[in-house]
């Protein structure tokens, strides 16, 4: 209930703060602190994200949740502290992890996405769904990035926190993330309230691509145009400004997004030997079966030229299979 939700909302307030002067200030957060540096983390970037650490202990938040004056089993249900299993007290939830807080439409901490620092399973820990956190509606720096998805007219989505992060770094301001979860309807719908157009620029391994491929039908059904911004060679966005720089990513990743249908194409040749013949026939029949589908002329012309100059066969051949695709759908 309210009170509950208010509770809560204070609790991870306190929380955010602790861990974040546990990471700035004491020698227990010196290799958490020397970790981030070593993803290209500046005081500014620590201090814009709120980022803090956890301690490696059992009972560092406990201790202080009780002093204040919070009752563990509230805290248990919002996903700070868990009940020991012998049910002789609790322990704090997160130890060791740097701590990404996560926040809702008006700014207030509600949730933490827990980033172990060595080979660590699971790399991340997110909090449990609770009385303030759904993921599936939630999404990470929305509320930072508002006002630049209003302003740009344009929202970026990515995978990752370290994605959206280092993006903020290289003046993408108004990129969000999923957070471990699935892109949804809701998600969609909390960006259509703010922008008509979105660009997804998810990993670049296998896994990303096809997540981007799914989210497009999601995106367009809550009315979103979509671009993708393709990253390749199985870098994310976070690998890749550290791997050619801010400027390289914005113009040639952010800036060269592609349309889906170009998109879809690439997709599409992923697994297909284009020396081989019969490959090379399959795929282009596919190709010319998604181009068919495109309602407006100039844009099949425009994808049908591009195939044209790279299989090197006539435009007018091309028009003649789009025709057959076009006959059978009547
Ligand atoms: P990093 O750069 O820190 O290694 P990442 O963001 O590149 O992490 P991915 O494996 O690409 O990690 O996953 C993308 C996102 O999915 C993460 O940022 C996180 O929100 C979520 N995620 C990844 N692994 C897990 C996990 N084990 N449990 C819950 N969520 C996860
Ligand atoms: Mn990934
Ligand atoms: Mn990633
Ligand atoms: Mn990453």
């Amino acid at each position: 209930d309210q009170q509950e939700r208010g509770e809560l909302l204070k609790a991870y307030e306190l929380v955010a703060r602790v861990y974040r002067s546990i990471l700035m200030n004491t020698a227990q957060g010196r290799d958490a602190l020397s970790y981030l540096r070593t993803r290209g983390m500046s005081d500014e970037l620590l201090e814009t994200f709120q980022i803090g650490y956890a301690p490696n202990m059992w009972d560092a938040l406990v201790k202080q949740l009780e002093k204040s004056g919070f009752k563990l089993p509230l805290m248990d249900q919002g996903g700070l502290v868990s009940a020991k299993s012998d049910g002789q007290g609790y322990v704090d939830k997160f130890r060791d992890r740097v701590m990404i807080p996560i926040h809702d439409a008006k700014g207030r901490v509600i949730a933490f996405g827990g980033r172990a620092m060595g080979d660590v399973q699971p790399k991340y820990l997110n909090s449990p769904e609770s009385l303030l956190f759904h993921k599936s509606r939630s999404l990470y720096n929305l509320h930072r990035a508002r006002a630049e998805i209003r302003k740009r007219e344009q929202a970026v989505l990515f995978e990752g926190y370290f994605d959206v992060i280092r993006a903020w770094d290289a003046g993408v301001h108004h990129g969000v993330a999923t957070m471990g979860t699935a892109l949804t309807k809701e998600h969609a719908e909390a960006l259509k309230r703010l922008t008509g157009e979105v660009v997804v620029c998810y990993d670049g391994d296998n896994a990303g691509q096809a997540a981007a491929y799914k989210s497009i039908a999601i995106l367009e059904q809550a009315g979103l145009s979509v671009k993708i911004a393709m990253l390749e060679g199985g870098k994310d966005p976070d690998e890749y400004i550290a791997a050619y720089g801010k400027d390289r990513f914005v113009r040639e990743i952010i800036e060269g997004a592609v349309t889906t249908t170009k998109f879809r194409l690439v997709y599409a040749r992923r697994n297909v030997r284009l020396q081989d013949e019969a490959d090379r026939l399959r795929y282009l029949r596919g190709a010319v079966k998604l181009i068919s589908e495109l309602a407006s002329p100039i844009e099949r012309e425009h994808y049908l030229r591009d195939l044209s100059s790279e299989f090197g066969i006539s435009i007018e051949t091309l028009k003649q299979d789009v025709a057959q695709h076009l006959l059978r759908k009547e």
